[in-house]
C-alpha cells in the first residue's frame, strides 16, 4: 500500500486512510486542518495532532461532517479544550471543535439558549447582563456550554445539572435530538447522554437582581484568583474529589505540591491542578499523575480517579 510523506519526511497513514479523511470534510463550509497540532487547542498547550480538526460553521455543518464521518466509519473527538490531556502522537480521525457554535438566544420564561460552542465566562457574562440568575455557580469554569453538560461541570456552588432544562444533539448519523435534563443520567462529573455532538443547551434560569449576580460571581471569581494557579496552563481539577475528602487535600497531605516530571508540575498553590511550566509533554504528565496515584495508594489506600480525559495515541 502506497504511504504518503509528509514535508517533515515522516511516512505517514496510507493514502486510503487519507481518502476517507478528505471524503468526511468534502464541502465543510467551516474551517478544516489536516494534522492539526492540538497543543493549540487545549488550555493545557499539551498534545499531539488530529488527522484532521473541523471547526463547523454552523449546526448544519456539523450535521453534514457527522453523515459523512458515519460513511467513512471514522471516529470523532469532539474537544472544548479545558478538561483533557492530548497524547503526544495525538487523536486519530476526526476532531471537532465548535468554536464557531456561539450564538445565544433568550426564550420566554427566563430560559437561555446557548449554542454548544459558547464559553462558560461568555454565558454567564450575557446572563448578568440579562438580570437572569442560576449559573453564578460557574463563575470561572472555562470550558463551552456542551463540555460543561457532558462532565456535569461543578463548583462547591452547584453543578451543571442545577442549570440544564435541555440539550440538542446532533447524532453520529446526523440527526437532530432533542433530549430534556429528565433524560440524562447527571453523576459526579459525569453525564450519560444519547451519543453524538451536544450542538445547544437550553438553560432554565431565574429573574434576579444584576448587582446580586455580579457580587456573586465576582466574589467566586476572587476566591478562585486566590486558591487556583490560574496564570498557568492547566485542565483544571487532575483528580476526582474521593468520598468524603478532597483530591486536593489528600495530595497536599502526602506532601506532593511542587512535585515534577519535565515541565509538569503538581502546583504549590493547588494541589489538584498539574501545570505546564513551559514545555511538558503528555508523557510527562502522565508519568506525574502516576507518581502522585502511586504515592497517594501506598500511603492512604486511596485509589484516587482521573477527572481529567486523557486521549489520543501515546
Ligand atoms: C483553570 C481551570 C479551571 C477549571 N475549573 C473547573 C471547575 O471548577 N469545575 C469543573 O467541573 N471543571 C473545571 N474545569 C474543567 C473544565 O473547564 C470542565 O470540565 C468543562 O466542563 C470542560 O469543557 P470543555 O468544553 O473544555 O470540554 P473538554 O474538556 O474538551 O471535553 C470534556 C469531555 O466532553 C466531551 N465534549 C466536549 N464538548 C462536547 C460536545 N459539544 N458534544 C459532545 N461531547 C463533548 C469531550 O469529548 C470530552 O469527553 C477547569 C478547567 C480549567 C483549565
Amino acid at each position: 500500500m502506497k504511504n504518503r510523506v509528509h514535508t517533515d519526511g515522516t511516512k505517514t497513514r496510507p493514502m486510503r486512510a487519507l481518502r476517507r479523511l478528505e471524503l468526511a470534510v468534502a464541502g465543510v463550509r467551516g474551517v478544516v486542518r489536516f494534522n492539526a497540532p492540538l497543543k493549540e487547542y487545549t488550555s493545557f498547550h499539551i498534545g499531539g495532532p488530529a488527522d484532521v480538526l473541523v471547526e463547523p460553521a454552523d449546526e448544519e455543518d456539523v450535521v453534514r461532517l457527522a453523515k459523512q464521518t458515519h460513511e467513512q466509519k471514522l471516529p470523532v473527538f469532539v474537544l472544548g479544550g479545558t478538561n483533557v490531556l492530548v497524547r503526544d502522537k495525538g487523536i486519530r480521525g476526526v476532531v471537532v471543535s465548535l468554536a464557531k457554535l456561539r450564538a445565544i438566544k433568550e426564550e420566554p420564561g427566563s430560559i437561555l439558549y446557548a449554542e454548544g460552542g459558547v464559553g462558560m465566562p461568555t454565558l454567564i457574562g450575557h446572563a448578568i447582563r440579562r438580570s437572569l440568575a442560576g449559573l453564578e455557580w460557574a463563575a470561572g469554569i472555562p470550558g463551552t456550554v456542551a463540555g460543561c453538560v457532558v462532565m456535569n461541570a461543578g463548583t462547591r456552588l452547584g453543578e451543571m445539572k442545577d442549570s440544564v432544562k435541555a440539550v440538542r444533539i446532533v447524532s453520529p448519523k446526523g440527526e437532530r435530538i432533542a433530549c430534556p435534563a429528565e433524560a440524562i443520567e447527571f453523576r459526579y462529573r459525569r453525564a450519560i447522554l444519547p451519543p453524538g455532538v451536544v450542538v445547544g443547551v437550553w438553560l432554565q434560569l431565574r429573574p434576579g437582581v444584576r448587582s446580586d449576580i455580579e457580587k456573586v460571581v465576582k466574589d467566586y471569581l476572587h476566591y478562585r484568583r486566590e486558591t487556583q494557579p490560574l496564570a498557568l496552563p492547566s485542565a483544571g481539577c487532575v483528580f476526582k474529589n474521593p468520598p468524603n475528602d478532597s483530591a486536593g487535600r489528600v495530595v497536599e497531605a502526602a506532601g506532593l505540591k511542587g512535585t515534577s516530571v519535565g515541565d509538569a508540575h503538581v502546583s504549590t498553590k493547588h494541589a489538584n491542578f498539574i501545570v505546564n511550566q513551559g514545555h511538558a509533554s503528555a508523557t510527562d504528565v502522565l508519568a506525574l499523575i502516576r507518581k502522585v496515584r502511586d504515592r497517594i495508594a501506598q500511603e492512604t489506600g486511596i485509589k484516587l480517579e482521573l477527572e481529567l480525559k486523557v486521549v489520543g495515541e501515546a
